[in-house]
């Protein structure tokens, strides 16, 4: 009768923002670890609804395993298909169970898809049971790149199998005998990204409680850098049939994916293989995505705001350039004067533009009293001509110029003195003529 003792830890880590890894412990039978993918919610929900799936499992065998994995692919298929924001949502699995072969013999069934791993530690030796679902660990595989390449390969977090992302899946499965004092690892890519191997089997052969073996691992993961979320569930065989000279057998292996495009590290990888020779990556998807790490301010967003601020003084540039240009047409069409006879022909001082300039239209400043039949034809050809007057001042020194030529017998008050006005050369006209307000358009 196989017993087990098992202890578990996650962790969001230091610098996502949510745990998207999820972890199954149904203590006697089975266990898992799941790592979900996909922005916003997505990776939380692909691995906790791959897991719930999964621990529906009743029957005890390795098949009934295998299928229970592909029951909690559809699951997840089924669910991204149906919700547009967790489209494209997938999961890792990796899960251990007890099983009964078909002479009823138990042992231990493994199942894995994607880039979580298990690990067995007897007797003081770590070994890593399963095999990653991932771009590097395939090159590695085909021996197109060393394991010390793959490490720091820039396309390390790209996966070649996941749960959930298509409606098939494929399985890798091994069964193995139950030997007492085995002691199984069950972890996120989060782990081992960051603790060494000879880490974390001193830290198994150190920490007998198998809670706080998982939670010193994580401990050590967020000591590491803490890049990812981390899940570890650590699972010892108190008592089984087993004996350690007993093999593994691998039941089911997934289909490596041709790696076509894929050259080896030393030449340059493309990020996206070419249309004309893509590989036949299947599933195949990033671990994480740009909306799982706001904790670390992805590049993208930085640039985004750099552009921001650069719009932003553009924009404020534009605006003092657009208002400098209004400001001077402003004052070309409101700022100036000219002098002209008015309907009735009488001199008439004006504001603005002779026919107007945009959306300026003249304004009346001043009525005067003398009229086109007073001024002798040089004089009325010179108010014709409509010069342009600077100021009040100038327009009103024109004005009084007009009195110089004056038919001789015109007599306008203007001219006279009689009102006031007349050799008035600080431009100030006479308030009774004044008609500010005859027509009235200001900017
Ligand atoms: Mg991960």
């Amino acid at each position: 009768m196989i017993t087990f003792r098992a202890g578990a830890a996650t962790d969001t880590g230091r610098a996502r923002a949510v745990n998207q890894d999820s972890l199954l412990v149904v203590d006697g039978r089975l266990y898992a670890v799941a790592d979900g993918m996909g922005g916003h919610r997505g990776g939380e929900v692909a691995s906790a609804l791959a897991l719930e799936s999964l621990a529906g499992l009743a029957e005890s065998t390795t098949a009934a395993l295998v299928n229970g994995i592909t029951r909690a692919n559809d699951a997840v298929y089924l669910r991204s298909s149906q919700d547009p924001e967790l489209r494209g949502m997938g999961t890792t699995l990796i899960a251990l169970a007890l099983a009964v072969d078909a002479d009823g013999q138990e042992l231990l069934a493994m199942a894995n898809v994607g880039d979580s791993r298990a690990y067995r530690f007897r007797g003081g030796r770590l070994e890593q049971m399963t095999e990653d679902h991932s771009l590097v660990e395939s090159l590695v595989r085909q021996g197109r790149i060393t394991a010390e390449e793959a490490v720091t390969h820039p396309q390390r977090n790209i996966i070649t199998r996941a749960l959930g992302v298509d409606p098939e899946v494929e399985v890798d499965s091994w069964e193995l005998p139950a030997v007492p004092g085995d002691r199984y690892l069950l972890c996120s890519d989060g782990l081992f990204n960051e603790v060494e191997p000879a880490t974390i089997a001193a830290t198994l052969a150190e920490r007998v409680d198998p809670d706080d073996a998982a939670a010193e691992l994580v401990r050590l993961a967020n000591e590491g850098g803490g890049r990812d979320n981390i899940t570890c569930v650590v699972v010892d065989v108190l008592d089984g049939p087993g004996g350690a000279d007993e093999p593994v057998a691998r039941v089911d292996t997934a289909s490596e994916p041709d790696l076509g495009a894929y050259g080896p590290a030393t030449a340059p990888t493309p990020a996206v293989p070419a249309a004309d020779h893509t590989p036949a990556l299947i599933g195949a998807l990033p671990d994480h995505l740009p909306d799982d790490e706001p904790g670390g301010i992805p590049t993208k967003h930085r640039r985004t705001r750099r552009l921001t601020w650069r719009v932003l003084i553009f924009v404020v540039a534009l605006l003092a350039l657009a208002a400098t240009v209004v400001a001077a047409l402003v004052h070309y069409g409101r700022d100036t004067y000219y002098v002209a006879f008015d309907a009735s022909d009488r001199v008439t001082i004006v504001k603005g533009r002779p026919g107007g300039f945009l959306v300026f239209d003249p304004t009346v400043e001043r009525v005067t009293t003398i009229s086109l039949d007073d001024l002798r034809e040089t004089a009325v050809e010179r108010v014709r001509t409509q010069p342009d007057q600077a100021t009040l001042e100038d327009a009103e020194v024109f004005v009084a110029n007009l009195c110089e030529a004056l038919r001789a017998d015109a007599e306008p008050s203007e001219c006279s003195g009689t009102d006031g006005t007349a050799g008035n050369t600080t431009g100030q006209p006479a308030a009774s003529t004044r008609s500010s307000s005859a027509t009235t358009t200001s900017p």
